[in-house]
């Protein structure tokens, strides 16, 4: 639709869908980004870009995001570049608009135009919809959750060096337990389920019990680890970290770690060791230019996080473990008003808030719009444009130091000056004339 639009004459066009004008106006600017057939991006100087503004707080570190990217894309290049934002619906604002949650024209906008941009949305309380964010994830196939955790200067942390923390997250995005299938407890499809696993498979489930399936597949974990191992590579990081729960669930857990290894052992055998070959072979030294492999288990790698980041660089992981630690982990460095976060396919990306609607905030210029901003950073390295994207971050980093920051880093900041959301982008802004 997206495509049909943009191509129409623009004096002839009729509304007949439900993307707005203002998109329309947009799109009259601007170019695609497209792919080339190596799966690289060919980004145009003036490329379109869709944002979902987001629910509850969206719509104020949207703004701030928005106007922090536009300042530092014209002041890296000069005016040579532009992005040339276009906005679709997603969330509350959707369904009162169209009735739709998640309009198909929404997704196709985000595919067609390969790199998009959201803010939080809420999840709705009805409508068949579990979750807008997993939808999104699952309907535009995009596998991997990216979260990296880096320490900037001056932030608050209960560590008591948390510059040693600097580590990315990938995390299967599209399977686990977030698949959604599940049985009420009493309904009649569960009670099919448990009787088959009673009847059929021998398994003693108490019959007034809930059930959810946790499918994991050697397809998903592959592309994920190759992902995060492809990554290291050319990041020259040393180590990528499996992390499972294979000692008491075998054959999904058990297997995400199988075929972690499958995948260093015969795709990458010439860039990787494992962990007991580092010892045996390599008298506990990494070779230079070689990756280490290694796995932990679940529950020991949170302490692992808290104890000793320094050993960790890249973590591959399922789902709902991925869950946990990317929060966990983003509390060690500032949290979640910090944490940046995508969700990578190929070729699609969609660079996102990792933080909820935080309804208590919504509308009142409070929140902290780091994490958009530093998603922003994520998405203009994704392009390329990384003389903008390393603009903001030295910003950021004077902006913290001088301790001119939003409530939630204020209240733990001694002499720290509360700065409003937007107050915050502008003192962004204003910083990058000193990084310059
Ligand atoms: P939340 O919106 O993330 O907020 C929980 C608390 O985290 C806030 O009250 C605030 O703590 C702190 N916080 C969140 N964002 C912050 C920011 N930018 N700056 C500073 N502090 C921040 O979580 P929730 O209340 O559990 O979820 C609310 C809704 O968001 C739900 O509908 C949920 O489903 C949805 N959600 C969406 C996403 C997403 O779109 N990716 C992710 C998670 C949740 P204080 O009150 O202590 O200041």
């Amino acid at each position: 639709m997206i495509k049909k639009l943009v191509d129409l004459n623009f004096s002839t066009l009729k509304l007949s869908s439900n993307m707005g004008l203002n998109a329309l106006v947009e799109t009259k600017k601007g170019t695609k980004i497209t792919v080339n057939q190596d799966n690289s991006l060919a980004v145009p100087d003036d490329p379109i870009i869709p944002f979902i503004e987001g629910d509850g707080v969206g719509g104020d570190i949207w703004m701030a995001t928005k106007k922090v990217i536009n300042a530092a894309v014209k002041k890296s290049y000069q005016n040579k570049k532009k992005v040339h934002w276009l906005e679709v619906y997603a969330g509350q604002k959707a369904f009162d608009m169209y009735g739709d949650w998640l309009p198909e024209d929404t997704l196709q906008a985000i595919e067609e135009h390969i790199i998009a941009i959201k803010g939080p949305l809420t999840t709705p309380l009805s409508g068949g919809i579990r979750s807008l964010n997993v939808a999104l994830r699952q309907k535009l196939d995009l596998f991997a959750c990216i979260r990296p955790v880096k320490y900037l200067d001056g932030t608050p942390s209960p560590l008591k060096n948390p510059e040693k923390t600097d580590l990315v997250i990938f995390r299967e995005n599209t399977e686990d337990l977030y698949c959604g299938i599940e049985w009420e407890a009493n309904s009649s499809d569960c009670k099919k389920v448990i009787n088959f696993l009673r009847e059929e498979m021998g398994e003693n489930i108490r019959m007034d019990s809930g059930i959810g399936i946790k499918p994991i597949s050697a397809f998903a974990t592959k592309r994920l680890v190759r992902m995060a191992i492809e990554y290291a590579i050319t990041h020259n990081k040393k180590s990528v970290t499996l992390v499972h729960k294979a000692n008491i669930m075998k054959f999904t857990e058990g297997g995400f770690l199988k075929w972690g290894y499958e995948v260093a052992l015969k795709e990458f055998a010439e860039k990787t060791i494992t962990e007991d070959r580092l010892h045996s072979d390599f008298g506990g030294e990494i070779p230079p230019g070689k990756v280490l492999i290694k796995d932990r288990i679940a529950d020991s790698m949170f302490q692992q996080v808290l104890l000793r980041p320094e050993e960790y660089e890249v973590i591959a992981l399922p789902n709902l473990n991925g869950d946990y630690l990317s929060d966990a982990c983003a509390a060690q460095t500032g949290g979640l008003g910090m944490a940046p976060g995508a969700n990578i396919g190929i070729p699609t990306a969609l660079f996102e808030a990792t933080h909820g609607t935080a309804p208590k905030y919504a509308g009142k210029d409070k929140i902290n719009p780091g994490s958009l901003i530093l998603s922003g950073c994520m998405m203009l390295d994704h392009m390329g444009w990384k003389t903008a994207s390393d603009l903001i971050t030295n910003a950021l980093q004077i902006t913290i130091a001088n301790k001119t920051v939003t409530y939630d880093l204020a209240r733990q900041l001694k002499g720290a000056r509360e700065l409003k959301c937007s107050e915050f982008g502008d003192e962004l802004i204003s910083n990058m004339e000193k990084t310059a």
